[in-house]
């Protein structure tokens, strides 16, 4: 397709970056698994850790058209695409500032890694505009912002963020992972560079494991530079099956949303439950910024029981959402920070967080949300 300019984005998730089938005509994109191509009549050295093969260079033209930039790039696993692009971005003397709840991921590339590149880092207080004024320094070259957080579902001010960021000469990077290109295009609120783990909402069945950065071709060429060197290509079949999955992500992750919204409103009137953290419930502190930079609020929501009632043994009377580390699959999971994600921290980090011991996080799937509040209350019932 050669123009991508106004096109539906139910189109673009379906043809924008086929890889066409010549030769065959088939109704799919072929998967190019070469790792050589002859170099006759071809200005491109065309190699896998290029990130040039047919399939990644066509996928990543879905993304840029999903993320509306000029370009994008797609790698091994999210992790592989946030610290190749932070290291693109931060040399030696440079000074990053972050927002205080981040991916834990994200975080711990940070503070593990970061000493032994001399690049210093500070995290904000809060999620406020001024918190991220107070940790700028001359040095400063990147504010790092991802919303809706994880596992509270904060919501950060796009436009105030990379407002101040431009006013100061600074790249804004954000982590689009829990909304998704569906939910939210940070382009359109100033924001440089959009970060994702294709393993979420991208991928959606819980079967790959990838990672996009999306940018300006400026930016993806200095990325590019980099991710050429340390290697965090995937695999072309990979790259089929997230065409694949991209397809629907539109159809996906909008039913998600519905249901998830359902299910935030059903668990705030449940008498078991004593809070629930959802953007697109009035309830929540950011609902008002949550709907100014959303078109929907997600499929990711977390909620706590009342006091007496057991989140590990709720979990464990489910018996249709699973209990599952990842997120973002077609499937309803369930899982306690404490235990697992935000295990590494002290109770006191946590604290500070706001994470409570009993807090569930809840990614919801495209299931029928009557069998998944039959679910809910069975397991409810059986802890009486
Ligand atoms: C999972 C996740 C990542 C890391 O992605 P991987 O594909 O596991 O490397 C980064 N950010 C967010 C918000 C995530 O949920």
């Amino acid at each position: 397709m050669k123009e991508n300019k106004n096109l539906g984005i139910n189109t673009i998730c379906t043809h924008v970056g086929e890889v066409k089938d010549e030769q065959f005509k088939g109704a799919v994109s072929p998967i190019y698994m070469s790792t050589s191509y002859a170099f006759d009549n071809v200005d491109v050295k065309r190699y896998p850790r290029y990130f040039n093969t047919p399939n990644q260079e066509m996928l990543c033209k879905k993304i840029a058209a999903l993320e509306k930039t000029e370009n994008a790039l797609i790698f091994g696993s999210g992790m592989a695409a946030v610290s190749t692009t932070l290291l693109a971005f931060l040399h030696k003397g440079d000074h990053i500032v972050l927002q205080q709840t981040l991916y834990g991921g994200t975080y711990n590339f940070v503070v593990e890694e970061f000493d032994k590149f001399g690049i210093e880092y500070s995290f904000t207080q809060d999620l406020s505009i001024e918190s991220f004024q107070k940790e700028i320094k001359p040095n400063t070259k990147v504010l790092y912002i991802e919303t809706p957080s994880n596992p509270l579902l904060t919501i950060t001010d796009m436009k105030a963020i990379s407002g101040l960021a431009k006013e100061n000469g600074i790249v804004t990077m954000i982590d689009n992972t829990f909304a998704s290109p569906i939910n939210q295009t940070p382009i359109d609120f100033g924001v440089d560079i959009m970060l994702h783990s294709a393993t979420k909402y991208m991928g959606g069945h819980s079967d790959v494991l990838a990672g996009a950065v999306a940018a300006s071709n400026l930016h993806i060429d200095l990325i590019w530079n980099v991710a050429k060197n340390l290697g965090g290509s995937l695999s072309d079949f990979t790259v089929w099956m997230l065409e694949r999955s991209l397809k629907t992500m539109n159809l996906r992750v909008k039913r998600q949303s519905k249901n998830a919204l359902k299910m935030a409103k059903y668990l705030e009137k449940n008498a078991k439950v004593s809070k629930v953290y959802y953007p697109g419930l009035k309830s929540h502190p950011d609902y008002q910024l949550a709907k100014k930079q959303m078109k929907n609020f997600g499929g990711m929501l977390s909620f706590e029981l009342c006091d007496g009632v057991n989140s590990m043994d709720f979990m464990n009377a489910l018996q249709l959402i699973k209990p599952s580390m990842s997120l973002a699959g077609i499937e309803s999971t369930m899982l306690s920070p404490t235990q697992t994600s935000h295990a590494l921290l002290s109770p006191e980090e946590r604290a500070q967080q706001g994470i409570k011991d009993g807090l569930i996080r809840f990614s919801v799937g495209i299931e029928e949300t009557k069998d998944l509040i039959a679910d809910i209350e069975q397991a409810l019932d059986s802890l009486q």
